[in-house]
């Protein structure tokens, strides 16, 4: 059976935890889009890793982690993440790698870097790694998957036809040095041999890990917010956030996703641009930066501070219905423990309109919070497994959140520890 474990919000919900935690249960945990542009922070036995390529199931040896097909893979954020875990004490994991994973090259590092430059002020907020022009370039075919660096004539003459078409851009627009085959290619002939041990046929795979009554894990990078469908574009990511692209980003049958677990945090948090309707400024904000997460909220890959702002109950019920969640795992509850009371947003007001719908973006771009205010519970709840020993507060807090998304709240996290969780 297929389990998919992804963002309700705009990424950093705290999945990294719930996969590390589900992944125990798991036989194999697959990474099925996006790239090394987001991190996700797991915290084990051997320690604390930001993780961003690779699949949370690292740290079990029982696991066979893969990098489907769907992902931008990078070389040397792969092959740094290898190493991060060797110096942190982990055994090597299973790992194995599309052979048609597409590659993300040099320059769609450098076109992105020159893009957010070119635009300036006007940017989209891109973490500069080279995710837009890689997409870009897999629906213009003219990207390159790892199979290909197996056929040496093919790949010199795709990499002639790609430079032609990069040089353009990077001289006449960026004004920047030309690309050059050769060493794209000597480039590509390094990657071929460091990564050729982990390259397997993924699809095959899973399918006879189904056939074997296998448990797979798809582990969504960001969150719904961020789809290029359904998220708030143009400030979204690149790849599809949604589990149902899961099934094309590994190749599993739609039909074998039987679980949705959508993660949430009890207060929202979010990085780069685009419209934040909950966005709190000031001492309010500070403070809940500080408190969040579990060293504040800061990015994993990036180090940037994340916009802070109340429970978002408008997008997260839209998150998880463009999701298909059939249930959600809210985290961070512990963060809300100094609060006198506890504001939660029910409604966007648009136009002196209120609505409980999510909007398109113009309309988004409008749309101020309606909160209900709800009181804490001020004490710590930190590691609390027993659902009644929660206060009655904090009680009344997961279960009103749950009542304004509609889905069933299975997975109360108190700490950002693999243990630290209520079930119910
Ligand atoms: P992801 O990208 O969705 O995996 O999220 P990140 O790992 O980037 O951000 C979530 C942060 O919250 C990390 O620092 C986690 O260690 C932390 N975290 C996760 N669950 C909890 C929790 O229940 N309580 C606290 N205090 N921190 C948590």
């Amino acid at each position: 059976m297929v389990q998919a474990i992804i963002g309700a919000n705009w990424g950093d919900e705290g999945k990294g935890k719930i996969t590390d935690m589900m992944a125990e249960h798991s036989d194999i945990v697959v990474r099925f889009q996006g790239g090394a542009n987001a991190g996700h922070t797991i915290i084990n036995d051997y320690g604390r890793f930001a993780l961003h390529l690779l699949p949370s199931g690292v740290c079990y040896p029982h696991i066979t982690n893969i990098i489907g097909n769907g992902v931008a893979f990078h070389v040397p954020s792969f092959l740094k993440e290898l190493q991060s875990l060797k110096d942190g004490g982990v055994p090597t994991p299973k790992i194995l790698v599309s052979d048609r994973v597409q590659l993300l090259m040099p320059y769609h590092v450098l076109q992105d870097t020159y893009e957010e430059e070119r635009l300036a002020g006007r940017a989209f907020g891109s973490t500069r790694s080279g995710i837009a022009p890689f997409y870009s370039d897999k629906y213009a075919k003219i990207g390159i998957q790892l199979n290909e660096l197996f056929d040496e004539a093919l790949l010199k003459e795709r990499l002639e036809k790609i430079c032609t078409l990069k040089n353009v851009l990077f001289t006449h627009l960026y004004h920047k040095p030309e690309l050059k085959v050769d060493e794209l290619f000597r480039q590509l002939m390094e990657w071929r041999e460091q990564i050729a041990p982990y390259m397997a046929d993924t699809q095959r795979f899973v399918t006879n890990a189904l056939k074997e009554g296998k448990t797979i894990l798809l582990e969504g990078q960001l969150g719904s917010m961020r789809d290029p469908d359904f998220g708030i574009y143009p400030f979204t990511t690149s790849s599809h956030t949604l589990a149902g692209f899961g099934c094309v980003g590994v190749g599993v049958p739609p039909t074998a996703v039987e679980r949705i677990t959508a993660v949430t945090k009890a207060y929202s948090s979010a990085v780069g641009a685009g419209a934040f309707v909950v966005r709190l400024d000031g001492d309010e904000a500070d403070e809940l930066r500080r408190r969040g997460g579990d060293k504040g909220e800061f990015g994993a890959t990036t180090g940037r501070p994340r916009d802070v702002g109340w429970f978002d109950a408008v997008a997260t019920r839209y998150g998880c219905r463009v999701q298909g969640a059939t249930d959600v795992a809210l985290t961070c509850l512990d963060v809300l423990g100094y609060l006198d009371e506890i504001k939660v947003c029910t409604g966007y007001e648009i136009d002196g309109q209120v609505t409980r719908d999510f909007p398109v973006t113009p309309l988004l771009n409008k749309a101020k919070p309606v909160y209900t205010t709800l009181p804490g519970w001020k004490c710590d709840v930190r590691g609390i497994t027993d659902w009644n020993k929660l206060p009655k507060e904090a009680q009344d807090y997961v279960l009103f959140l749950e009542q304004e998304i509609g889905v069933p709240i299975r997975t109360v996290s108190t700490g950002p520890s693999r243990h630290e969780n209520i079930f119910r």
